[in-house]
């Protein structure tokens, strides 16, 4: 791991393995605390592979800008409410951990799908977005406004 960028919250570090960047805290949270406030830092009508999606159409880039690292987990330690524009955490997280969210808690559809090796034991293993998962499977996280909007208007 070779730290890239620091912040107060976390710093950015490359896994070599995966070859991706990573986001780990800077210090300890507990369950339901506000780690960080974010903002647009840019609006799209498309989401890409950097984006976080606030509703029908809009896509947003982050600010704090190194939220963007912050990778997805089966078992995520947080979650981006988009109504609040806060990230909060999800449960205990000790200083040293990765931040992790889990995709379709804020994405619809992705823009392109992969194969999950969170390695955790309820991994879900192809993320594509919550579209392609069932009301049970989501039911287990906390999803944003716009995603709750989606399910209920999904049809049985
Ligand atoms: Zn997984």
């Amino acid at each position: 791991m070779v730290d890239i960028a620091t912040t107060d919250v976390a710093e950015i570090r490359i896994d070599p393995l995966r070859n991706h960047r990573t986001l780990y805290t800077k210090r300890a949270f507990r369950a339901d605390e506000v780690i960080v406030e974010f903002a647009a830092r840019q609006v799209h009508s498309n989401p890409n592979y950097l984006t976080i999606q606030i509703g029908e159409d809009r896509h947003i880039e982050l600010l704090p800008e190194y939220l963007e690292c912050t990778n997805h987990s089966c078992d995520p330690n947080c979650f981006f409410d988009t109504a609040s524009m806060r990230l909060i955490s999800t449960k205990p997280i000790e200083e040293g951990d990765e931040l992790t969210f889990f995709y379709p808690s804020t994405e619809w559809e992705m823009d392109r799908a992969f194969q999950c090796t969170c390695g955790s034991s309820n991994c879900i293993g192809l993320i594509q977005g919550a579209k392609y998962l069932t009301d049970d499977k989501l039911r287990q996280y906390r999803l944003t406004d716009f995603i709750e909007q989606k399910l209920a208007s999904r049809c049985p």
